[in-house]
């Protein structure tokens, strides 16, 4: 019998935890998963997805998951990919690949200034000199590009598609055709974005799609952002299985003889969960989800428009950008903290970030453009 005093003070924190549901969780990329998944994830909770060997029916559902994400992207390869905890170790990982793919070169990587943290720490952690491009947060220039490129002789250059600040889309296609002249590796980023760019590509809302194009090595995305499933829903597709073979290591004591990928015991429950969410949702509801959100950034950039004294950003991806221009970022952040809500930073341009999460509603951003109008009232 548990102590009904612990549990008492177990359920208190609960309380006291913001929830996404309560919409003022408005900075961060996480969001409440979809109840199937969580389901699905605490009936797996007993499963190790790095042992495919007792848990084969993991493996089953990750091939497919693979599948249908090669199918929506064109992969070249069925089924070559991971499921991992995040867009950063799906980073980590790319990079690893690259570096014992194309070893005879400098331990250089090149990527635009609008890169994830996570990859200044994949180049800490693999030794390599992270060589950044600076874009001034628009799309980077193929051709400025190709001339680091030419300049570095990078073993890997990646871009990415939904960039965590200000939501950018760099050219993949064009750039891949530049990459391929070279033999650099690319991975693609799109941690983010991976689960909009598709949809919104299809109806006309952005002109960036986000494909295998020859060329293009990687590409990641996460399925605990956009996808709705719990935390650690990563997935990282390659376009070759030789990449896989590269982030492969013996364990003969296990019954598979071997890992794949960085951690060792690591949580099954995120594949089913996944898999559930692809043969229940699928992408159709991604589709619709992409397009409500889209909706809801214009209302919102709309909606802050209307305050004067704010200099706002056009979303390209449903994150909204802006700043005072008399008042300091820190002071509003502080303000809004003070009364509840969570935005985050947007360092580069000096400013704060909206992300429109499958959580966020109009009723949700009506509430905030209220507080941040009397936030903004009573700093003046
Ligand atoms: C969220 C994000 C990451 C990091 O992903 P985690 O799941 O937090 O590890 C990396 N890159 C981009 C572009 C992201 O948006």
């Amino acid at each position: 019998m548990v102590d009904p005093f612990i549990l008492r003070e177990l359920v208190d924190a609960y309380m006291r935890t913001p929830k996404h549901w309560e919409g003022r969780i408005l900075g961060s990329m996480t969001t409440t998963p979809h109840p199937l998944a969580c389901y699905a994830y605490v009936l797996f909770m007993h499963t190790n997805a790095a042992d495919p060997a007792i848990f084969s029916e993991l493996e089953k559902m990750k091939n497919e998951i693979l599948s249908s994400l090669s199918r929506l992207y064109d992969s070249p390869c069925d089924t070559c990919g991971l499921i991992t905890s995040g867009g950063t170790e799906s980073n980590i990982l790319a990079l690893l690949a690259a570096l014992k793919t194309v070893n005879n070169r400098s331990r250089v990587v090149v990527a635009p200034d609008t890169v994830h943290v996570s990859i200044d720490r994949a180049c800490d952690l693999l030794g390599c000199k992270l060589v950044k491009i600076p874009v001034d947060n628009k799309p980077v220039d193929p051709s400025i590009l190709e001339k680091y490129i030419i300049k570095y002789n990078p073993f890997a250059v990646v871009i990415t598609a939904g960039t965590t600040e200000r939501g950018l889309i760099d050219p993949v296609s064009r750039i891949a055709e530049v990459v391929k002249k070279y033999n650099v590796y690319l991975h693609v980023d799109a941690a983010y974005g991976g689960l909009l760019i598709p949809f919104l590509y299809k109806h006309g809302l952005i002109n960036t799609n986000l494909r295998f194009y020859n060329g293009v090595s990687s590409i990641s995305v996460d399925f605990h952002k956009n996808g709705l499933a719990p935390i650690p829903s990563g997935i990282i597709l390659f376009s070759n299985d030789e990449y896989i073979e590269k982030i492969c290591y013996d364990a003969k004591y296990t019954l598979h003889g071997r890992y794949c990928g960085l951690l060792g015991t690591r949580p099954g429950g995120s594949i089913p969960a996944i898999w559930i969410l692809l043969k229940h949702l699928g992408f159709k509801y991604y589709e619709e989800q992409a397009l409500r959100l889209h909706k809801l950034a214009l209302y919102t950039y709309k909606k802050l428009l209307e305050i004067p004294s704010l200099e706002v950003y056009k979303p390209i991806l449903p994150i909204i950008v802006f700043k005072h221009r008399d008042i300091s970022s820190e002071i509003i952040l502080d303000k809004l903290l003070s009364n509840g809500y969570y935005v985050y930073r947007s360092p580069s341009l000096d400013a704060l970030r909206i992300v429109l999460m499958p959580h966020v509603k109009k009723e949700h951003i009506d509430e905030f453009v209220n507080v941040l109008k009397h936030v903004i009232e009573v700093s003046d």
